[in-house]
Formats: structure tokens, sequence, C-alpha cells
């Protein structure tokens, strides 16, 4: 466990914290591999594909709405409220974060210091790679919505399997990693399933940073963590920082 000293050390310097889809699990908002997750019973190949989407459009629409309809239903846990105030307090801070919720920002972390490498799923994103147009707008159910620019088909703002991340949103993520290493990095919530996310820890955490994991389970990463917390996120982080 991280002294007070060791916190006060880290909120005085850089803190990288990675979320995955366990930090909202506690808000009620199924994983996608985890023991409740999506994955369990729905192949991600017919939702969460370019292929399956110019397949089957409204399939993967009903899908997409139906996850806004439970996110919006949502509330922001205790981990993500630890988060936003360590994003106001420390020093130095990143959040990169791989969900498609929004609730990270609802409970007030700070904008300029978190990326959601995945994208958003409130976002409308034209599927005509030349366009690219997005907005935040309503879809309803049964309707499929169109580019006003170029009339294409639009498309949940979410990055799918097999589609490379926003170049921007990595420029965001080096250009914090590159000014220099991190007091603390923390890895909460994940399966660490891609290798950026193992990557960007351990390059973060560099030779003198602690890496610390809080996910009830085991992961892709938990072998090379120096603190392995096994716990749920919205017990675990109010808990260490007191907050
Ligand atoms: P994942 O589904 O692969 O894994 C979830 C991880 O969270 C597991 O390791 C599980 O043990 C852990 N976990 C479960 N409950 C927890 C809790 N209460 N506290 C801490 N950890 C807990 O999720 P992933 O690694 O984020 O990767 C999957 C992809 O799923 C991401 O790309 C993300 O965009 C997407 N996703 C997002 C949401 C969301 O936005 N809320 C939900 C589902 C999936």
């Amino acid at each position: 466990m991280l002294t007070e000293q060791q916190i006060r050390q880290a909120l005085d310097g850089r803190i990288l914290v990675i979320t995955g889809a366990g930090i909202s699990a506690d808000s009620g908002i199924p994983t996608f591999r985890g023991k409740e997750g999506y994955w369990r019973k729905l192949d991600p190949m017919k939702l969460a594909t370019p292929e399956a989407f110019r397949a089957n459009p409204q399939l993967v629409w009903e899908w997409y709405l139906y996850r806004r309809k439970i996110v919006s239903e949502a509330r922001p846990n205790a981990g993500h409220e630890v988060i936003a105030t360590l994003s106001h307090t420390a020093r130095e801070f990143l959040l990169v974060t791989q969900n498609v919720d929004d609730l990270h920002e609802r409970a007030g972390a700070r904008s300029n210091r978190m990326v959601k490498i995945h994208g958003d799923l409130f976002l409308n994103r034209c599927f005509n790679a030349s366009c690219a147009e997005e907005k935040r707008e309503i879809v309803s159910e049964g309707v499929l919505p169109k580019c006003r620019r170029c009339s294409s088909l639009l498309h949940p703002g979410v990055v799918w399997f097999g589609e490379s991340l926003d170049p921007a949103t990595i420029q965001q993520v080096d250009e914090f990693l590159s000014n220099g290493p991190c007091d603390l990095v923390l890895v909460i919530g994940t399966t660490a399933q891609f290798g950026y996310i193992v990557h960007w820890a351990l390059r973060a955490a560099g030779h003198s940073g602690t890496i610390m994991e809080i996910n009830p389970d085991d992961t892709g990463l938990s072998s090379v963590v120096h603190l392995g917390i096994r716990e749920r996120a919205s017990a675990a982080l109010p808990r260490i920082f007191k907050i």
C-alpha cells in the first residue's frame, strides 16, 4: 500500500491514470470481457466493427442506443470522483480512459487533462472517412442518422475493433509521457489487453515510478505492477487517497 508520504509525493509530482470498463462497473455499466461482460453473450464482430456496420447499420445502432440509455441512467461512483479530484489537485496529471461513457466527465474530471482513446459513445461521426463530420445529437430509435454535409450514414463515435486510434489522442498521451517519468501510474479496471496500454503504463513509470493496479482480478499487467490491489475501484480509491 502507498504510504501517506508517497501519496503526497505523487500529488506534488506526476500522475498517469489509465482506466477501463471496470471503473464504471460499480455504476452498473457492464464491462466487455469481465464476468458479467457483454462479450460473454454477444459477438463483438457483429456489433463493433466497420464490417458489422456496413452489413447491418440498424442492428449496430440499436446496440449503441441501448448502451447510451444504460450510461445515461448511470451515475459516477466514488472511484470516478477520486480520479476527478486528483485531476485538479495533482501538479501534473493525465487520465487516459478506454471508456466511451461520460462518467469521468460527469464526476468533474478536468477536461484538458483527460484523453478518451477509444472515443465517445455520445458522438455521431460520419462513416465517410473523407468527411468525418462529428456531432453530438440525439438519435431516435428506428432512425438511421445521416450526415448533413455528405448524406452518408453516421455511426457512433467510438473506435471499433480493427480501427486505428485517433493520432491526435495518441499525440496527447505521447506529449505527456515525453515530459518525464511519472511518480505514480494507476491502472484501474482494465484487462490491459491492448499493447499500447501496457506500453504506456511501463513507459510512464520508467525506472522510478510506482505502478498500482486496482482490479478484483489478475490481468495481463499484474505480473509487472509494483502494487496490486485486488478490490473494486469504488471501494479502493477513496480508501487509498482518503478523498
Ligand atoms: P474489459 O471489459 O476487458 O475488462 C474489465 C476489467 O475490469 C476486468 O479486468 C475486470 O476484472 C475489471 N473490473 C470489473 N469490475 C471492477 C471493479 N468494480 N473495479 C475495478 N475493476 C473491475 O475492459 P477494458 O480493459 O476497458 O477493455 C475493453 C474495451 O471495452 C475498451 O475499449 C472500452 O472502450 C470498452 N468498454 C467501455 C465501457 C464503458 O465505457 N463503460 C464498457 C464496456 C466496454
